[in-house]
């Protein structure tokens, strides 16, 4: 033993010395550079061909022809999108990439260290080349969202284009066809240049106007005016598994028509020449919810018409993404708005991107009538109640959230209530309502953030060309709506750590969160028709009621305590199988008992029994009025007249 121990200190010490002998690597020579996007036209256009008609194998071709290029030019395939605000850019799906000049194959390699971008060498003289290559749309849920079923195409210019670095987007033209299954009919904010038979040409565009206007395409179609005499055409295009689930009654109508006055009271202008809601009703396609200038991607169940009263939970989407043509696209973060689609974008003010689109998104669901007021004061009940216990605020700033999107791109996570996922959006709400009430109370009555939204989103009314903005800016507007010192007011809420959740606004619109043994009527439906057990504010799961698997578990609660844990298959409660009512029914019995509640769980392959050591009954969180304050809240959901 001592003798190893003696060779091993003299080879060390050889090692030591050996090190000292020689400087160490030196970084490689830098790759050939890549043009940072200038503000300046292209002298050429992208001719993009585009063919979705294989539906079932879901390979969508791409023919483009690029004019304008150089001997060295470098294509960019889009990696930072909009709306997404991250580097999520599908270049795993291109293949068959095959470039060509004048029918002469054209060499290309893929930079060693940005792999979205290609240097292409087409020779001297040559001032257009062709590109083809395959888009594969996943075939399966394992490999991505679907995007394509036998009945809706959701179609994503950015996954079709690949388009010359050094300029700006707006500078680069584009003119696309795509080709569709017979007796399809698609919808975008792109419009029609010519139609008939499968192709479909568009007017030419810029990039960016272009890569913000999806095409939804589908089988089963409806397409309904929101805005029958609107200064611009707002319509609602639907896209569903089957025809009979396209019925839309004159009420729902009626609300979503109500939508677009709503949203027009609160912001004073549009920033769209015509807007569409590209809206699937699908179990078969991903259900999206993105922003676009002049459109949106929106998804729901199948049934979210057809079973009005069972689908409210989740219905602020239309409305949540519709006011983002306002807040997100044309007024835009100073940070996040960037010149193309491979420059980095930076995340520091998505509390108000999509934090007061949050806010927007409900009160307007609201005020428009897609939800009654007691239903969105449920939705607003159990935002409070998850921040009311959550977990990761004592080591993480809101602030930080904002790192989010680009840190996880919405994998599933193992403890989401620890480690904090995307707060911007619902605490952020919460902190828009303490700013709304709190102008509220301070003008009393006579100001409101309806003044904030018409100073900051209503200006140039008619324009969609983005206007930038900084944290600064949004204090001033702010305070020239109600003076206040609004720096401090959104500093300490976005940057504190270990403070309770921001539950002053419900308290001054009137309202104080409680709890009671019985669900809201938003959270039962949402339980019955998704299928899951809400029992995050008792035990802290929430449970797949189809298998019993467990979805979420709240840090430090009891089930955490007795270390359940995230995809852990409930079996058994107290010795009988697992069920729903079962479960509840144990959690009821133990109030008056010390016995905790024995589980049987089963995680992988190993079998456990554990003590879930609860006392408190069911618990479900809801909003109850305080009538020594006014009424705040009523006025903020109440439809403007
Ligand atoms: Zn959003």
């Amino acid at each position: 033993m001592k003798q190893i121990l003696i060779s091993m200190a003299v080879y060390c010490a050889a090692c030591f010395c050996a090190a000292h002998a020689s400087p160490g690597p030196s970084p490689i020579a830098p790759a050939a550079p890549i043009a940072a996007p200038k503000d300046r036209a292209y002298a050429g256009e992208i001719r993009l061909s585009v063919d979705a008609s294989d539906l079932e194998r879901r390979i969508v071709h791409v023919h483009e022809t690029l004019s304008g290029v150089g001997a060295d030019t470098v294509l960019l395939y889009p990696k930072w999108l909009p709306g997404t605000h991250a580097p999520e850019g599908t270049i795993d799906r291109l293949a068959g990439i095959r470039i060509t000049a004048n029918g002469a194959p054209v060499s290309w390699s893929r930079d060693p260290v940005d792999v979205f971008a290609f240097h292409v060498h087409p020779g001297s003289g040559v001032r257009s080349i062709d590109v083809d290559f395959d888009y594969l749309s996943p075939t399966s849920p394992k490999v991505g969202p679907i995007e394509i079923s036998r009945d809706i195409l959701l179609l994503e210019w950015n996954e079709l284009v690949l388009y010359p670095a050094g300029y700006f987007a707006r500078q680069i033209p584009v003119e696309a066809s795509l080709t569709l299954p017979v007796d399809w009919k698609l919808a975008s904010a792109l419009e029609t240049a010519t139609a008939g038979g499968k192709e479909t040409k568009f007017k030419r565009v810029n990039l960016e106007t272009f890569i913000d206007s999806p095409v939804y395409a589908g089988r089963y179609t409806a397409r309904l005016d929101l805005d029958p005499n609107g200064a611009a055409a707002v319509h609602l295009n639907l896209f569903a598994d089957r025809p009979e689930l396209l019925v839309v009654k004159p009420e729902q109508l009626e609300a979503h028509r109500n939508l677009v006055q709503q949203a027009y009271k609160v912001f004073g202008s549009h920033h769209y020449a015509h807007y569409d809601f590209l809206y699937s009703l699908s179990d078969q396609v991903q259900q999206n919810g993105l922003e676009h200038h002049q459109s949106s991607e929106d998804g729901s169940d199948p049934d979210a018409l057809t079973e009005w009263n069972k689908t409210a939970y989740g219905r602020d989407l239309l409305a949540h993404e519709f006011t983002h043509s306002w807040n997100g696209k044309f007024r835009r973060p100073a940070d996040l708005w960037t010149p193309n689609y491979n420059v980095p974008m930076q995340d520091s003010l998505l509390w108000v991107y999509e934090g007061q689109t949050q806010y927007w998104g409900q009160v307007l669901t609201a005020r428009s009538g897609l939800w009654t007021q007691q239903q969105a004061l449920d939705q607003l009940a159990l935002t409070a109640a998850y921040y009311d216990v959550q977990a990761g605020r004592r080591w993480r700033a809101l602030q930080d959230t904002t790192n989010d999107e680009i840190i996880n791109p919405r994998r599933p996570m193992s403890w989401p209530n620890w480690q904090r996922f995307e707060d911007y959006y619902e605490e952020s709400q919460l902190i828009w309502l303490d700013a709304d009430t709190l102008i509220r109370e301070r003008s009393q009555g006579k100001r409101s953030l309806d003044d904030f939204a018409r100073t900051f989103f209503g200006i140039d009314d008619g324009s969609f060309t983005t206007v930038a903005y900084t944290f600064d800016d949004v204090v001033k507007a702010l305070n020239t709506v109600e003076p206040y010192d609004w720096a401090a007011f959104l500093r300490a809420r976005l940057d504190s750590i270990g403070k309770p959740a921001p539950l002053d606004g419900l308290r001054r619109g009137g309202y104080k969160l409680v709890f009671s043994d019985t669900p809201s009527e938003l959270l039962k439906e949402h339980e019955d028709h998704s299928k899951r057990v809400n029992l995050l504010f008792s035990i802290g799961v929430e449970i797949d009621d189809k298998d019993g698997s467990v979805r979420e578990v709240l840090w430090d609660s009891a089930a955490f305590k007795a270390k359940v844990t995230e995809s852990s298959v409930l079996l058994a409660v107290n010795g009988a199988a697992y069920s729903a009512d079962v479960l509840k029914d144990a959690i009821r019995a133990a109030k008056s008992t010390k016995l905790p509640i024995e589980l049987i769980v089963k995680t992988g392959d190993r079998y456990r029994v554990l003590a879930l050591d609860y006392h408190e009954g069911l618990r479900y969180p809801h909003l109850e009025r305080d009538p020594s304050v006014p009424a705040r809240l009523d006025d903020i959901l109440a439809a403007r007249k």
